[in-house]
């Protein structure tokens, strides 16, 4: 059976898996933390754990996709920065090529995801699809007439850092007002910890600050997000399930989330006029929760017919989306691979 090697590379873990053409894994997704090392010996130490997990796998290798977090030069098969690797202008793709002593092809992460939704998972068959993975910060993919589309040099996609708000808060990215610092899981873990230090959240969804101000809320309001907060467990995932249990003010920060979610959604469906927009990510467990509120402000706030045009649906595969994708982005472009020397 004909196998590629599909290789997500994330900032707390790389896996790894022998995937089919069809998507399907082979065996088990192999798993190895990312290395904690400075810059100087993150790479080596990555090529010496998929060394050691090459060694492993009997099977004939065709090739290997690579699904890296960071800005991708997609010709010079290097990362041209990450938020979460100690990897700037590395050329990965070629490093990994000769450790392993395959044609490898490296991709940005969220662009495998999205390719994976596309053709296994929630967007399976559709033509037009915009993928926006809400974690720790937000990620994007386009395809577009069914194929990735990775722009001039590969960095497209950058949807997280398209902006919502101009003079607001800072971004990782080092600009203002980025849909990232609105619509992710930090930015929940944010909205919270306001509800927590001022009792109530000053918000976008509520419109009028003295009306939210004025409004009354139980005494008990803020109790469980101050719990959390005294326990130093104040986090994206704890809030959400908290809101997901039912927690008026956890769900209020939710309501926050979802409102610039909605907003971001709106400009994809402008530009883009997509079939579908598939919600990736921690936050994408949230369900309708954070997806329903969100449908309706991109509605409100696209033209016609994009608005009602775009489906808005939680990603199907969870943690296996990076390999697939990965593999899936290999079994495509194998004549460009970068050639092992
Ligand atoms: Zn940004």
């Amino acid at each position: 059976m004909a196998l590629m090697l599909g290789i997500d590379i994330g900032g707390t873990k790389v896996a790894v898996a022998r995937v089919t053409e069809d998507g399907t894994v082979q065996g088990e997704v192999m798993e190895f933390p990312s290395p904690s090392t400075g810059p100087e010996e993150f790479v080596e130490a990555l090529l010496e754990q998929l060394r050691e997990v090459r060694s492993r796998i009997e099977d004939d290798i065709l090739g290997v996709g690579v699904g890296c977090a960071g800005t991708i030069d997609w010709h010079e098969s290097k990362v041209v920065e990450s938020p979460n690797l100690p990897l700037e202008d590395e050329p990965l793709g070629e490093q990994i090529a000769k450790a392993l002593r395959l044609p490898v092809v490296l991709d940005n992460d969220a662009n495998t995801a999205t390719l994976a939704e596309v053709r296994v998972g929630a967007a399976k068959g559709m033509s037009h699809v915009i993928m926006l993975t809400l974690g720790t910060g937000v990620g994007g993919g386009i395809v577009l007439d069914g194929k990735l589309y990775r722009g001039a040099t590969g960095s497209a996609g950058e949807l997280g850092h398209t902006i919502v708000n101009g003079n607001d808060d800072l971004c990782r990215c080092g600009r203002r007002g980025c849909l990232e610092q609105y619509a992710s899981g930090s930015a929940l873990e944010r909205y919270a910890r306001r509800i927590v230090d001022h009792g109530r959240l000053a918000s976008a969804v509520g419109g009028d600050d003295a009306a939210d101000a004025a409004a009354e809320r139980p005494e008990d309001y803020a109790k469980r997000l101050s719990e959390l907060a005294a326990a130093d467990d104040l986090n994206g995932k704890s809030v959400g399930e908290l809101a997901l249990e039912g927690d008026a003010a956890a769900r209020d920060a939710v309501a926050e989330v979802a409102y610039w979610l909605g907003a971001g959604l709106a400009n994809m469906a402008n530009i883009f006029n997509p079939d579908m927009i598939v919600i990736g990510g921690g936050l994408s467990s949230l369900g309708d929760l954070l997806l329903e509120p969100a449908r309706k402000v991109m509605e409100a706030h696209a033209i016609r017919p994009n608005g009602t045009v775009a489906q808005v649906t939680a990603a199907q595969l969870g943690n296996e989306a990076g390999v697939v994708g990965a593999a899936l982005v290999a079994w495509e472009v194998l004549e460009n691979v970068t050639v092992p020397v």
